[in-house]
């Protein structure tokens, strides 16, 4: 069971609150997109899924346990970056097989994990590689096997793509759809482009200033925008 639940999530910096109180129900499987401009919200909201950031008041449930107080370690996520952090001294066979070395893994397992991930992204003519050794969409699928590797219950995405050009991103954002439908892990990504939410998600969070105005499939929400931000930020024109 990988479902995630969020319980009147608040977060404040200091005496700021940040998130003002997030609920949602996500399903097992089910692909999540956390959308809004810049500041709204969204990479604490996921950092606080992920246990990067400390929850102020409010639940994370994840696979129907309560998280709040576990290290990321310990709460079967695998979180990809926008700038992918990976490590520019070891191969990529190395930087996929570090966070299971770690756990403890034989090393026939690893090989057999990461050899198995490369194969489904395609990279696995660049595992002796060094990351400066390979291009932009390369680097993004070595960060992505790193994740994929750990066989997590849920991904947590931050603007993987931000970094890419345009027509990169474009062809990435499908690759990661097509492989997030064939692996069925519950899947939560952050980003400021609405075009990317719409064709990736199952359903929305819209947030506005801390807020999720509104949660819903694309199309609903394009039709049917609830707030007046939503409808300049998402909806169909009047
Ligand atoms: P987004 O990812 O949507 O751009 P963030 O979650 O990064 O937004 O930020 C939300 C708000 O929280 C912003 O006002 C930001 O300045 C503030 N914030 C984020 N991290 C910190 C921090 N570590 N300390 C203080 N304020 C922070
Ligand atoms: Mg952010």
């Amino acid at each position: 069971m990988a479902t995630v639940t969020l319980e009147n999530l608040k977060k404040s910096f200091g005496r700021t609150e940040v998130i003002h109180g997030v609920n949602i129900d996500i399903a097992d499987g089910e692909f999540i997109v956390i959308v809004g401009p810049s500041g709204c919200g969204k990479s604490t909201l996921l950092r606080m899924v992920a246990g990067l950031e400390t929850v102020t008041s409010g639940k994370v449930f994840i696979g129907g346990h309560l998280v709040n107080e576990r290290e990321p370690m310990d709460r079967d996520i695998a979180m990809v970056f926008q700038n992918y952090a990976l490590y520019p001294h070891m191969s990529v066979f190395d930087n996929m097989a570090y966070g299971l070395k770690i756990a403890g893994r034989s090393k026939a397992e690893i090989a057999e994990r990461v050899a198995a991930a490369a194969h489904v992204l395609q990279i696995e003519p660049f595992l002796d590689r060094k990351p400066r050794e390979l291009s932009g969409g390369q680097r993004q699928r070595v960060a992505m096997g790193r994740a994929i590797v750990r066989k997590p219950a849920v991904f947590l995405f931050d603007e993987p793509l931000s970094n890419l050009d345009a027509k990169l991103r474009v062809q990435m954002r499908l690759e990661i759809k097509q492989l997030q439908r064939e692996l069925g892990v519950t899947s939560l990504y952050v980003t400021h482009d609405q075009v990317e939410a719409m064709t990736l998600a199952d359903r929305m969070i819209v947030m506005n200033e801390g807020r999720a105005d509104q949660i819903g499939a694309p199309l609903e929400v394009y039709a049917n925008p609830q707030t007046v931000f939503v409808a300049g930020f998402i909806g169909s024109p009047p």
